[in-house]
């Protein structure tokens, strides 16, 4: 499996980018960058794309990947979520109001895309690979992900403080290689984080030891969404943490599990 890191970022600069990544170059988690941060040809090749939860930052360039697509007369991407996910989108997003409804562009049978709701912890097949969508904790609907490949299992947090479920079935997953963790502000901003349901360092390793110690230990995780006011801070924090295995994702990692 080859993750690239697109977007890892809890907020956008020249330099930062919000949350998106690709696995093989087919399946996309989160859209925050999918244009600002991928060629043509790359975004046309995408099959699909997994969306935790509809906050901005991570639906964002759903609106000028459908667009290029569409110019571009590639297949329909399916945008696959939660059913309040896709209710939002399709309510508040496609709308035709603040963009145009691209699941009827150029026409219904065969549009830019395809919404897919997915139930929560059932297996759906897309794109090749086998999704399960798990609730986790943040200020809306959202969900964290396992992609399971035929070489291994990726999980992803999604946009989430304090949790359980999602550290219950990432214990119970065989196979998993990584996990693409959230991590927000610095142990100062707690109170910020716990209001917008965010993780510090502090509470990460918290949470963490939800995994067993040993796992905890072993389990690359890959951190995203730190808030570019505060990622040298939130960096130094995170490598003092001890008894977990991180680090910290850059815009352009490439990782194969
Ligand atoms: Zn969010
Ligand atoms: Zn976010």
């Amino acid at each position: 499996m080859d993750l690239r890191v697109i977007g890892c970022h809890g907020g956008e600069t020249p330099k930062h980018r919000t949350s998106a990544f690709i696995v093989d170059d087919r399946l996309a988690i989160d859209a925050g960058s999918l244009t600002s941060g991928m060629e043509l040809k790359a975004q046309c090749a995408l099959e699909a794309v997994l969306v935790s939860h509809a906050h901005l930052d991570h639906v964002r360039d759903l609106a000028t990947i459908a667009d290029n697509r569409n110019q571009n007369k590639a297949e329909p991407l399916v945008v696959a979520g939660t059913r309040g996910t896709i209710a939002i989108l399709k309510k508040h997003f496609f709308n035709g109001l603040v963009w145009p409804d691209f699941s009827k562009i150029p026409n219904a049978r065969h549009a830019a895309i395809k919404y897919l709701e997915i139930g929560l912890e059932k297996p759906t097949r897309i794109a090749g690979y086998e999704v399960v969508a798990v609730s986790v904790d943040h200020t809306i609907e959202t969900c964290g992900f396992t992609v399971r490949g035929r070489d291994g299992v990726l999980g992803y947090s999604g946009d989430t403080g304090p949790t359980d479920r999602l550290w219950e079935v990432l214990r119970e997953t065989e196979g998993l290689k990584a996990l693409l963790m959230e991590v927000s502000f610095p142990n100062d901003e707690a109170r910020l984080a716990r209001l917008s349901g965010h993780h510090t360092p502090e509470t990460l390793l918290e949470d963490m030891k939800k995994l067993g110690a040993a796992m905890a230990r072993d389990l690359p995780t890959l951190l995203y969404h730190i808030k570019p006011s505060f990622q040298a801070k939130v960096e130094r924090e995170c490598a003092r943490l001890r008894g977990v295995n991180l680090s910290v994702c850059s815009l352009g990692d490439q990782f194969i599990l």
